[in-house]
């Protein structure tokens, strides 16, 4: 319960108090009450993580309709990396809803498209030609990489990682990796479509980077064929897959590889994106120029935009009116994410980032000490996770990471789950977010582990 730094009010939104406030048990009545108003209305399969009725949120906390104030450690999945309602996000929106809402860009077009594919030009690794192409999600940025790289190259296999996720659309379905809960039942998925095995550094038996590119290269070579192959998708840093940060020089071998062999390489930045990993983009630890780089989330403060950016040869492969969408590249999400740029270029958030990534991964690595359940912690930046596991054996344990999700909820704090085996926990806090809410959530989640 502590008062916040200056900055996380100013920048992240609304001028609510950055605190943890508990009001009432978790839901609350309010709570309780849309929650039951959802399961008469809404489709079971579109879940929620914390049952609350949210009626404003900012800096590092989100309200709920009985009164409590929960610390977000996960940016509606790393959305809202300039906070809720970003002052230079609303006064921008508000001046665009004032001018016009929509005139679809491929009809009549307008200045705000063509400047966020100029700022995603000039961001981006790499400063050969690039051309930009808006959308609105992340899986719809993701189909169009791929169609994309498929007219380019006049091939059409694409190969993705085990772990991968890359939406719930058909075609990024059957990207994704993991079946429950995002394909069991779903099929059948788009064929052309293969796996190539990840390096996952806490599970591959230490194998180094250029080993783990040699094995997945030469599976691709055997299995697939680069004459066949268009592309090669991957998250930088695997997000719903695990936060698996890939042993060093898996990411470049697979490049180089790629540049040789006539394929295209497709860095999905779509959660890693956008100073989240504290650079504007995860390629760049690694010192990797994508071919094609697929971004969204926390691109536009909270607004639905999606964008593919890539060599200008690729891009213009395609034909006129073959790329687009009534919503692609939105006017109103366009202004966003111009002052969504702005705010993490003048309000220091990518460095910001790297600042929370200190923390976390510092008193994170410290409970790990003092805790043989926590296997590992990774991460860069503002993205980081816990792996949890059985100290005898190293196995997974969901549901440890279930019970300490729950509990944190309970106690608001809002944290996320992921990972293959469901035994990870992860950080993905706003990084307008103050150092003192981050360290009590992080409190939170050690007597957690205590109490479980
Ligand atoms: C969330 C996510 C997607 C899908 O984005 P949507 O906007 O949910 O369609 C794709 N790739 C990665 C890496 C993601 O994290």
């Amino acid at each position: 319960m502590t008062l916040v730094a200056p900055t996380a009010t100013t920048v992240g939104g609304p001028a609510l108090p950055q605190e943890r406030r508990l009001v009432t048990s978790i839901p609350g009545p309010r709570s309780q009450e849309l929650m039951a108003r959802k399961a008469e209305a809404v489709a079971a399969g579109v879940g929620t993580t914390i049952p609350v009725s949210v009626v404003a949120a900012g800096g590092g906390v989100i309200v709920d309709a009985d009164g409590n104030s929960i610390i977000d450690l996960g940016s509606g999945i790393a959305v809202t990396g300039v906070g809720n309602s970003n002052p230079r996000v609303v006064e921008a929106v508000t001046a665009q809803l004032n001018a016009f809402t929509h005139t679809c860009f491929t009809v009549a077009p307008y200045d705000g498209y063509v400047s966020v594919a100029e700022k995603l030009n000039e961001l981006t690794p790499g400063d050969h030609a690039k051309r930009s192409a808006l959308f609105n999600s992340g899986a719809e940025a993701v189909e169009n990489a791929v169609k994309i790289a498929r007219h380019y190259t006049k091939k059409q296999a694409v190969v993705a990682f085990d772990h991968a996720y890359h939406g719930r659309t058909n075609l990024t379905m059957g990207l994704t990796a993991k079946n429950i809960p995002y394909k069991s039942g779903f099929g059948p998925f788009a064929p052309e479509v293969y796996r190539a095995p990840l390096s996952y550094p806490f599970r591959d038996g230490g194998l180094s980077g250029a080993e783990a590119a040699a094995r997945a290269i030469l599976q691709i070579e055997k299995q697939v064929g680069a004459e066949n192959l268009a592309a090669i998708i991957i998250e930088p840093i695997q997000g719903e897959g695990g936060f698996i940060v890939p042993a060093p020089g898996f990411l470049p071998a697979l490049v180089k590889w790629a540049n040789e062999n006539d394929v295209v390489f497709i860095a999905d930045e779509v959660q890693t994106g956008f100073g989240r990993t504290g650079a504007w983009f995860a390629s760049e630890h690694e010192g990797i120029v994508p071919d094609v780089i697929v971004t969204a989330k926390g691109i536009a403060g909270g607004l639905p935009l999606s964008a593919v950016t890539g060599r200008a040869e690729i891009m213009d492969s395609a034909m006129a009116g073959g790329l687009g969408g009534t919503y692609a590249g939105s006017p109103i999400a366009c202004a966003a994410a111009l002052a969504a740029i702005e705010s993490y270029r003048e309000d220091g958030l990518i460095e910001r980032a790297r600042e929370i990534g200190t923390v976390l991964i510092g008193r994170l690595n410290a409970l790990r000490t003092a805790d043989a359940r926590i296997g590992d912690v990774r991460g860069r930046g503002a993205m980081v996770a816990i792996e949890l596991v059985d100290p005898a054996t190293g196995a997974p344990d969901a549901a440890l990471t279930g019970k300490l999700a729950a509990y944190a909820a309970q106690h608001g704090v809002l944290v996320l789950t992921c990972g293959t085996y469901g035994n990870v926990i992860r950080f993905l806090p706003p990084l307008t977010i103050s150092d003192e809410l981050l360290i009590e959530g992080l409190g939170v989640i050690a007597e957690g582990l205590k109490q479980a």
